[in-house]
């Protein structure tokens, strides 16, 4: 063997494997560069399904590129299907505990036999594919958990079990809904509506599957990992990240905000920027739009990769958008209306020809990152929620599900950068909120919030990025 060859062998080799969603793979590619920065030969494992999806969105350049950075993929055990939209959530969780296990196992065995990377060293799982633990085990190697949601949702995940006791979960009548829980500590004050969703769900909804999923295979088994890490940052979550501890004495790291790290050219090396997660094409001329629009003018209306609506309530969205007179980039996923392309108005699309631009999907980072714009309609998704923390953009929340309900709340009550919108929405209702969170006093006030935010995840991403380039 020369002297190059042993040099790689002797390096690490984690073998990353995000739960099969978009908000999932984001930030574990980042934790993955990361290491790989750090000296890691990285194995990236997505599914079959995602795989393709990601060479049809990215091209196959940008998967392959790195000899030391690789890309691998399972079944997720789904039946085959070529379509380019989000999968069942439900069914994607009852898929990857039952189907994922053997692939994987089948996948690390001969990672380690034939291969010129170094023998797997560690795993790092995503919090939700807790069936990697029992391969970890048989491999001898550290798994360690990432938790890619919020710290304040993985905490209101623990709950559950007590929720159930004390007769609140399963839901029995909206009527609870506004019931404040006032025994969860680092949330005072919080009602039941604002708990993650899928903890009210009754036992006949595809959601209980969900639900029983996060309690089984992720807060049971989260004691398992060899270490956990959370995306966020110590400042935002300080009182949840302390109960977090003590709940899960298992060695807990905070690396938020992943997305700065990466952005902000950390490393030179340009193939390893340029590998992506984007399961969708990114329609990139967005960009050049903003830059011909004044600082902080634009209204960024986007509901991540997962959240449908009816056709009526994208109606109101867009008379609501429309009425305010402002300009606006919104982002209509193909698959955003339920059950059928997203159909809006023609006089909607002729007003607002001059001062709206509508795209499938864009760079996000770089949008939120652009000083055009001035605030955030959002779903309030984590990645969505924390990567405008960190750009200082205040938002408009419109929790759809999961913990979104959860992260709108620290958002308008703790955080002091967003207001609600109620799920039935009225473009009345948007118009107003809009206005007040481009030009209004409150507007202002989360603005200024805002950005005590993005100089705090400033701080935190400094203090972290000296750590992974120095230490060690
Ligand atoms: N995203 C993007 N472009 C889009 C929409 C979303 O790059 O047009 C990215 C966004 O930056 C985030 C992720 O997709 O990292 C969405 O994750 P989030 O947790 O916000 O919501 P989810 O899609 O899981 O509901």
């Amino acid at each position: 063997m020369n002297q190059t060859e042993e040099s790689k062998l002797s390096k690490p080799h984690a073998v990353c494997i995000p739960f099969p969603a978009q908000g999932h793979i984001n930030p574990m590619l980042k934790l993955a560069k990361l290491l790989h920065i750090r000296g890691f030969h990285i194995t990236f494992v997505n599914t079959d399904f995602n795989h393709r999806r990601l060479l049809k969105s990215r091209g196959l350049n940008s998967l392959v590129s790195l000899p030391s950075f690789r890309f691998e993929s399972i079944p997720d055990g789904l039946p085959p299907s070529n379509e380019d939209a989000t999968q069942d959530v439900p069914s994607l969780c009852e898929a990857c505990k039952k189907s994922c296990l053997a692939p994987f196992r089948d996948l690390v065995t001969t990672l380690n036999h034939n291969s010129n990377f170094p023998s797997i060293s560690c795993i790092v799982s995503d919090a939700a594919m807790s069936f990697t633990q029992q391969v970890s085990e048989e491999l001898g190697v550290p798994n360690v958990g990432f938790w890619t949601a919020s710290g304040c949702s993985l905490w209101a995940f623990t709950q559950y079990p007590k929720l159930v006791e004390q007769g609140y979960a399963p839901l029995k009548d909206e009527s609870y809904l506004d019931t404040i829980i006032d025994w969860i500590p680092g949330m005072e004050g919080i009602r039941l509506k604002h708990l993650p969703s899928f903890i009210r769900a009754t036992v006949d909804e595809p959601s209980y599957i969900i639900i029983k999923y996060i309690v089984e295979e992720i807060m049971d088994k989260i004691p398992k990992f060899s270490a956990l890490i959370l995306n966020t940052f110590d400042m935002l979550e300080s009182d949840v990240l302390q109960q977090i501890a003590t709940k899960f004495p298992v060695v807990n790291y905070t690396i938020g905000p992943l997305h700065r790290f990466v952005l902000n050219n950390t490393t030179q090396d340009e193939d390893l920027k340029s590998i992506g997660s984007n399961l969708w094409k990114e329609e990139t001329h967005c960009l050049e739009w903003l830059d011909t629009k004044k600082p902080n003018s634009v209204v960024y209306v986007n509901f991540g990769s997962v959240t449908v609506m009816s056709n009526e309530q994208l109606i109101e969205f867009a008379w609501g958008l429309a009425n305010t007179k402002m300009d606006f980039l919104w982002i209509v996923r193909s698959d955003l209306v339920m059950g059928d392309s997203a159909i809006l108005p023609h006089e909607f699309l002729a007003e607002t020809k001059e001062r709206g631009l509508l795209v499938g999907w864009c760079p996000q980072e770089q949008v939120l990152n652009h000083p055009s714009i001035g605030g955030f309609l959002t779903h309030s998704g984590w990645n969505s929620t924390f990567e405008s923390i960190s750009y200082g953009v205040p938002m408009l929340c419109w929790p759809f599900f999961a913990d979104q309900q959860t992260n709108s709340w620290f958002n308008c009550n703790r955080w002091g950068i967003g207001m609600e919108i109620d799920s039935n929405v009225k473009r009345e209702v948007i118009e107003e909120l809009v206005r007040e969170l481009m030009v209004g006093e409150k507007g202002k006030e989360m603005k200024e919030n805002a950005l005590k935010w993005k100089k705090l995840a400033e701080k935190s991403y400094k203090f972290f990025r000296w750590i992974i380039l120095h230490e060690f």
